[in-house]
């Protein structure tokens, strides 16, 4: 249905990006409306639940509308005029840096900020601040599949591929993807899939939603699929199926790949993952007996200690097979935060310039200095991850400016974190409503939501998509990027900071130029007319990338890059104290920490709190019933919920959901243990005991 008052835009949350119109309602207790927006190809007019509801977040009654400031007499959070909050964050962070230097100040950024804000706040961070510990929670989502797909493909863009070339494609394994929960429309690309006589192979330990769907389904035990994925490898070499054209004639590193995986048997790799020869074998002749194949992942490879190479173990197997750099075949991520890409693009992470250009690249900082106007000796040089700087922070951090994230309940070994975080010495929250890490903030700033303002996303698919402002934000709230302007301003800046989303898109147009993530061609209009635009996009007259490495890769030499892995243990195993596996994820009606969907009845009412899922078998050894309080304990602390009981996983593993903060935190207790390469902390294994919670 089209609707003339309707305005076009996006949904608030994960990196599917569902398009959807908003029309303004008049009513004070819900002023926009969702009309479906059947034109966009993403989704085609299909939401879930939690993108049909966004709209309610906006007149909830836990908006915030007012700054606040923590009173030192009583140590509550009052309200503040805008100019006084301003003040108080200008004074905290010019205090920190001239007491301590410009190190002691970080800033923390957030998948779903638009590119518009990741771009201002890294920027901010290098001029204003002069600091080099900035990060963002996105290291927690997607970095590991971003340093696989650099070091193999010499670019990282989640998908090189529209998600319209699923259905046609021969076979998928979706390894680590519960999309029926994670993003639901898209299960319909899986679905055509099958429909179209292609074949589908999921890959995840618990028997989700999206498995039953499954031609085959694998259930490694956690922290097993890269053996698996080299298991695989195996076997394709030894029944001769290796496509030695592509490999001679497209990639370099085979010979050292090989033997990596050679050295992995069958039976050894059944022994580790729990996974059947047979069933092994069965998965290899679905995979190459298709004409083409996709392997696509999500958190469950990526979020591990090892999390680099295991997604580089299934892009082995992709180049190995030849499916790779051709049509309707490739390896892909599928990117769990809003603006997961484009966040990952701009300027935020900890070691990167706009347009994916490397802040230890002499030529890449000349070229950003050059649009910012400022030396480039003056930019700092790359800092720390995303775990490693919050747990900096009362050590050599001090102070914090953090916007679009809730590390509370986010992070891992989040009590840590929580710790670390009451032991700044001044910290300030951009955010919506008062979320758990707000709640610490000495200042908070109360910020637009995605329908009262406009600036730019990129999709899973590297396509930039606009979002239109749609409803006036109400008194007493100003954008992110209005704060930051506000913000450099107080600190020196009175020039350089724009509060337009779309002055600012254009300077990142300028900034990208000649980069990885080229925006030059891309432009609001463009983005309009033509459903979105895929970079890179160099220039005016491109028509976007929506297929990449079709002739090439972006490596210098063209070719792919084999990187030799092997298996190893999770940081983490099992022993006669912590005698189970945990892993974590999402529930459909709740999104990452909560912070918004928490606040919306509807989604409440059917995702009401945390719960602890086990297999019936380890319920009777526990004698715990359904429903059953059930402590969960790791070596980082404990988290209380109810028992699901379920044949759905594996014996020898339990779930948990870690949406909710309190008790049920269950991010409490993941190991932060590192991946070397992506510092990606291991969010999916690490080693528990359960409790009858009496
Ligand atoms: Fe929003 Fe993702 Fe749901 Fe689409 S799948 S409606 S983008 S949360």
């Amino acid at each position: 249905m089209s609707d003339a008052t309707a305005v076009p835009t996006h949904c608030p949350y994960c990196a599917l990006q569902c398009g959807m119109s908003l029309r303004p309602t008049g009513s004070p207790e819900l002023p926009v409306e969702v009309v479906d927006r059947t034109d966009f190809p993403v989704n085609r007019g299909a939401l879930c639940g939690k993108g049909r509801t966004a709209p309610a977040v906006l007149s909830s009654r836990v908006r915030l509308t007012e700054p606040l400031v923590r009173c030192p007499d009583t140590g509550d959070l009052r309200p503040a005029t805008w100019e006084e909050a301003l003040a108080a964050v200008a004074d905290g962070l010019r205090r920190t840096r001239a007491d301590h230097g410009a190190d002691a100040v970080g800033v923390f950024g957030g998948g779903g900020l638009t590119n518009e804000k990741a771009y201002t706040l890294g920027k901010f961070a290098r001029l204003v601040l002069g600091t080099s510990q900035i990060d963002y929670n996105g290291r927690f989502c997607m970095s590991s599949a971003a340093a696989a797909h650099g070091r193999a493909f010499g670019l990282d863009r989640g998908l090189p591929f529209p998600l319209e070339d699923i259905p046609r494609t021969g076979c998928v394994i979706l390894v680590g993807s519960n999309l029926a929960e994670t993003m639901p429309p898209a299960l319909r690309y899986l679905t055509e899939l099958r429909e179209n006589g292609g074949k589908l192979i999921v890959v995840d330990p618990r028997r989700t939603r999206t498995a039953e769907q499954a031609d085959l389904h694998l259930a490694p035990r956690p922290g097993t699929d890269l053996a698996l994925a080299l298991g695989m490898l195996h076997l394709v070499v030894a029944e001769g199926r290796v496509d030695e054209e592509f490999v001679e004639e497209r990639t370099t590193g085979w010979a050292a790949a090989r033997a990596g995986a050679m050295a992995h048997w069958p039976e050894q790799v059944e022994r580790i993952t729990g996974v059947s020869v047979p069933e092994l074998r069965e998965a290899v002749a679905m995979f190459c007996d298709a004409g083409s194949g996709m392997v696509l992942t999500a958190r469950g490879p990526e979020q591990q200690s090892k999390g680099t190479d295991t997604v580089g173990a299934w892009i082995n197997l992709c180049l190995a097979t030849g499916r790779a750099g051709r049509p309707l075949s490739g390896y892909g991520c599928l990117t769990g935060q809003g603006n997961g890409q484009g966040g990952r693009e701009h300027g935020q992470k900890a070691d990167q310039l706009p347009g994916y250009r490397k802040l230890d690249d002499p030529a890449a900082r000349a070229h950003v200095a050059g649009v910012w106007g400022v030396d480039p000796d003056s930019l700092p040089g790359p800092g720390r991850s995303a775990y490693e700087l919050l747990d900096a922070l009362g050590g050599d951090v001090k102070a914090l400016l953090l916007m679009g994230s809730n590390p509370v309940v986010s992070a891992p070994r989040a009590a840590h974190v929580e710790g670390r975080l009451r032991s700044l010495d001044f910290l300030a929250v951009a955010d919506v409503v008062l979320s758990e890490t707000a709640a610490l903030a000495d200042v908070v700033l109360p910020v637009t939501q995605w329908a009262e303002e406009t600036g730019t996303m990129t999709n899973l698919e590297g396509r930039v998509l606009l979002r239109r402002r749609a409803l006036t934000p109400p008194a007493g709230v100003r954008s992110d990027l209005e704060a930051l302007r506000g913000l450099a301003g107080l600190l020196g800046w009175e020039k350089g900071f724009s509060a337009d989303p779309e002055e600012v898109f254009d300077e990142l147009r300028r900034a990208s130029a000649g980069g990885p993530a080229d925006y030059a061609g891309i432009s609001y209009r463009r983005i309009e007319e033509e459903q979105g635009v895929f970079w890179p996009c160099p220039d005016e007259d491109h028509g976007g990338t929506p297929r990449l490495f079709l002739d090439r890769f972006a490596t210098p030499d063209g070719r792919a890059r084999f990187v030799p892995v092997v298996h190893r243990p999770a940081a983490e195993e099992t022993d006669a104290e912590y005698p189970v596996v945990l892993t974590t994820g999402r529930v459909v009606s709740q999104y990452q920490s909560g912070a918004q969907t928490r606040r919306v009845a509807e989604l409440n009412a059917a995702a009401p709190g945390p719960f602890v899922e086990l297999h019936p078998r380890l319920a009777e050894r526990l004698g715990v019933a359904e429903g059953e309080r059930l402590a969960v304990v790791s070596r980082r602390g404990r988290a209380v919920a109810p028992a699901r009981i379920t044949t759905a996983i594996r014996p020898d593993t339990v779930f948990m959901p870690f949406h909710w903060a309190g008790e049920g935190r269950a991010n409490t207790l993941v190991n932060p243990a590192l991946d070397p390469v992506s510092r990606m902390p291991e969010f999916k294994v690490c080693a528990v005991r359960l409790e009858r919670d009496a």
